[in-house]
């Protein structure tokens, strides 16, 4: 069996298009969309991602400026800045590119954000919300709604399935099972204390991996037909950049597979732009449905 490929780029096209027409009936009510990302010190790797959020809003018609600091900045000058970006009506959205230097306390500056513009969905309020599935008042993390859109658009279904995520961040692994939980999957989190990793995936009709391990997930490890879904970016010393699953391998084994690049990456910063889209709609009284309607309110 070769599985098929989801092809994350079209997809993320797809919803691009969509949220351009979103974003002009807006404009034409006068309103644009903002979004304002922070970004503290010179790490290569968050000045390319900033890069490809800024140039994905621009195509779409959001605004996005960049608010950068230097490496030692100190946390009340963070604070100060997103307190005036709270205030400031031009922009719907927010976001602190992470990860942060040491000496800064991630949490408080988070929560300073305001909910409302919390377009990255990693405040308490937002994380709480999606526990307890509180659906549209969420604004879902990036990177695992735009999981669940690959699925959607893939024709997966989910409900009944059973759900391995390997990787139990607070902006990946953790929210990504609960949002397969919310639509009806059996879900097992692993991480790096998981005894015998295997044992779980083998059992996973939908896999979905955000370790950062190269080729952590070889073929042994995957159910004939399952959904593999590859979250990982690792950059080689070669210069290569890879998921964590072994792509040329896995791909014999699974149903469907998601690349990298070019799988969940472009999902990521189009979901973005739709929670800085949506939280304009917000304020202009005019919540338009997306194209894949989430459910992500209730309970199983
Ligand atoms: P993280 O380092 O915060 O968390 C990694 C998680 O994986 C932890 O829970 C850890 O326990 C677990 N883990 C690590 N090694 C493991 C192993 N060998 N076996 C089992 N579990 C293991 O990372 P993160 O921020 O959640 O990101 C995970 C990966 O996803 C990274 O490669 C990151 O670059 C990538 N990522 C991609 C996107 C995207 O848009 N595609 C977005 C965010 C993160």
């Amino acid at each position: 069996m070769t599985a098929q490929v989801i092809d994350g780029r079209a997809v993320a096209q797809a919803v691009r298009i969509e949220l351009r027409e979103r974003t002009r009936r807006l404009r034409a009510r006068g309103i644009v969309p903002g979004l304002a990302v922070l970004i503290v010190g010179d790490d290569p790797a968050s000045a390319v991602y900033v890069r490809q959020k800024t140039r994905a809003c621009e195509e779409v018609g959001v605004h996005a400026e960049v608010h950068a600091f230097p490496a030692d900045v100190a946390q009340a000058v963070v604070v100060q800045r997103i307190r005036e970006l709270n205030d400031d009506p031009r922009i719907h959205g927010m976001i602190v590119q992470l990860p942060l230097p040491a000496h800064l306390e991630i949490r408080p500056i988070l929560e300073s954000i305001a909910v409302a513009k919390d377009v990255d969905g990693f405040h308490l309020y937002n994380v709480g919300a999606l526990v307890i599935g509180h659906g549209d008042s969420v604004f879902p993390p990036c990177t695992p709604y735009g999981v669940m859109r690959l699925l959607e658009h893939a024709g997966i279904a989910i409900e009944g399935q059973n759900a391995v995520v390997v990787g139990a961040s607070n902006i990946v692994g953790k929210p990504m099972g609960l949002m397969l939980l919310q639509r009806g999957a059996t879900v097992s989190i692993c991480h790096i204390k998981t005894r015998d990793l295997a044992q779980f995936t083998v059992l996973a009709d939908i896999l979905v991996v955000a370790a950062g391990c190269p080729n952590l997930i070889r073929p042994d490890m995957v159910k004939p037909g399952a959904v593999v879904i590859d979250v990982g970016i690792n950059r080689l010393p070669d210069g290569r950049v890879v998921g964590d699953v072994d792509f040329a391998s896995v791909k014999d084994k699974a149903g469907f597979i998601t690349p990298v690049p070019g799988g969940v990456g472009p999902m990521t910063v189009a979901m973005l732009i739709r929670n800085t889209v949506r939280a304009a709609e917000r304020v202009a009284g005019s919540i338009e449905p997306d194209e894949v309607e989430e459910a992500l309110s209730g309970e199983p």
